[in-house]
C-alpha cells in the first residue's frame, strides 16, 4: 500500500483531500441515505450535537470486539494477509481501507478473507437492512476492491451487532459496483457545490434526527 499525502480539508469537517481529490467517512454513505441534510448541518456549517445513545453504544462494543480480537490475533501485513488468506481463512477486525481513486476511506468492522472469497461485515444495531446500510457496506466493498488485485468475489453482509447474526449478505456485482460508485461521485459533488443537499421528506427522520431542534429544513412531526 502506498502512503498518500493527506491534509485536513480547509471547511468541510471529517474531509481530507488526499492525492489532490476530497476523501470523505464512508459511513457518510449511511448518513447521506437518512438525510443529506444532516452531512451539510455537522460538516459544512459545523454545528454540534451530542451522539446518540445508539453511537455511543456503538463505539463501546467496537472497543470491545476490537480488544477480544487483539488478544488472540497476530500482527500481519495486508499484502501477508491476502497471501495467506489464498490457503486459510483469516479475519480481521477493524481493518482500515482507504481509496484516494473514489475518495472514500474507513474502518470495517470484520473482514473474513477466505481461498474463494472476502466478505465485507458491517455491524449494526437491529435486523433491519436499510438502504442506506447497504449503501455504506458496498462503500467499505468498492475500497477495499481498489486495494486488493485479486479476482476473488466481494461479498457486502450485515450483521446484528453484538452477535453472529448476519441479517443481510449480498454479493458486490457489477451493478451494485456501478451504483455504489454514483453514489460517491454524488457526495462528492455535494461537497464542491455541484449539487444541492437534499432534506428528507420523511417527517419520522425528523423526529429521530440529533440535529431536530436546531436544523431549519426540519419537519413537522
Ligand atoms: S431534522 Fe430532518 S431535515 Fe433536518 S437534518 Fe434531521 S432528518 Fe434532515
Amino acid at each position: 500500500m502506498k502512503n498518500s499525502r493527506s491534509i485536513p480539508h480547509p471547511t468541510i469537517s471529517q474531509v481530507k483531500i488526499i492525492d489532490n481529490r476530497n476523501n470523505f467517512p464512508i459511513s457518510w454513505l449511511n448518513k447521506q441515505g437518512f438525510c443529506e441534510y444532516g452531512i451539510y448541518l455537522e460538516n459544512v456549517r459545523g454545528i454540534e450535537v451530542k451522539p446518540t445513545k445508539a453511537m455511543v453504544q456503538g463505539t463501546v462494543e467496537h472497543a470491545v470486539l476490537e480488544a477480544d480480537f487483539k488478544e488472540g490475533a497476530q500482527p500481519a501485513t495486508f499484502e501477508k494477509m491476502l497471501e495467506t488468506s489464498e490457503t486459510s481463512e483469516i479475519l480481521s477486525r477493524e481493518f482500515p481501507v482507504i481509496s484516494s481513486k473514489y475518495g472514500i476511506r474507513g474502518f470495517i468492522d470484520e473482514v473474513w478473507m477466505t481461498p474463494d472469497e472476502f466478505m465485507i461485515i458491517d455491524d449494526k444495531p437491529g435486523t433491519v437492512a436499510y438502504y442506506s446500510s447497504i449503501n455504506q457496506v458496498y462503500g467499505y466493498c468498492l475500497a477495499f476492491k481498489d486495494m486488493v488485485d485479486d479476482d476473488r468475489k466481494i461479498i457486502g453482509a450485515l450483521r446484528q451487532r453484538g452477535t453472529d447474526n448476519v441479517y443481510w449478505s449480498a454479493y458486490f456485482n457489477n451493478e451494485a459496483e456501478i451504483n455504489t460508485i454514483n453514489l460517491v461521485n454524488r457526495v462528492h459533488e455535494l461537497l464542491v457545490g455541484k449539487r444541492e443537499f437534499v432534506s428528507t421528506k420523511n417527517p419520522n427522520k425528523c423526529r429521530g434526527c440529533r440535529f431536530n431542534s436546531l436544523c431549519d429544513k426540519r419537519l413537522d412531526f
